[in-house]
């Protein structure tokens, strides 16, 4: 089974991604962790993706692709993946070497999406940054929801409830589980 995890920074994507990857027994894949690991190092492509997280950017699709798809050819993925951080745009959803089962958007309003931001502290959640982050999650990515309603797979989740509450949720929107 295929899932991706779709919401504005600090919807706890990556929370969800890893209690359902627990339940499931399929690995989950966070973009946003791996370009984080690869952008000390010191090639042209390390640099290119350690410019464009310190300006609230999204990577480019080339360098995306790239990096995803060295990551896609581990047999680990072969029974399934839940992914946080991917698609971003419409260009990777219609590319995506992945098709989706289900499609579990968060949603969190702008302005809780920026308070637990400022609590998080990560380098690239300076004030400046985040509301980068933010219009281009509302510009690039929000477009992509609509895509996977279209199709029929999207699960909107209440992402401003405890976590526990949005993993329940969650599982009973993908029948894993009676309400
Ligand atoms: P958040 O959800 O808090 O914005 P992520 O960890 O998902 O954080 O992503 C951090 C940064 O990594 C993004 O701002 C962007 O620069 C880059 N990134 C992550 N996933 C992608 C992707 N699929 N395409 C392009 N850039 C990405």
């Amino acid at each position: 089974m295929n899932i991706v995890i779709l919401g504005p920074m600090g919807c706890g994507k990556s929370t969800q991604a890893r209690l359902l990857s627990a339940v499931l027994g399929i690995p989950a894949i966070s973009t946003g962790d791996i370009f984080r690991s690869l952008e000390h190092g010191n090639s042209l492509m390390a640099r290119r993706i350690r410019d464009k997280i310190m300006r609230g950017l999204l990577v480019t699709d080339e360098d995306t692709f790239a990096v995803l798809s060295v990551e896609f050819r581990k047999p680990s993925y072969q029974k399934g993946v839940i992914l946080d951080g991917f698609p971003r745009n419409i260009y990777q959803a219609q590319h995506s070497p992945i098709r989706f089962d289900y499609a579990v958007q968060l949603s969190v309003s702008d302005k809780i999406s920026i308070e637990r931001l400022l609590l998080r502290r990560r380098e690239d959640d300076t004030p400046e940054i985040v509301h980068k982050r933010l219009e281009i999650y509302h510009r690039e990515t929000e477009p992509i929801l609509k895509m996977y309603e279209v199709a029929g797979i999207l699960k909107v989740i209440n992402g401003e409830q405890p976590v526990p509450k949005i993993f329940s949720d969650i599982k009973v929107a993908l029948g894993l589980t009676v309400a």
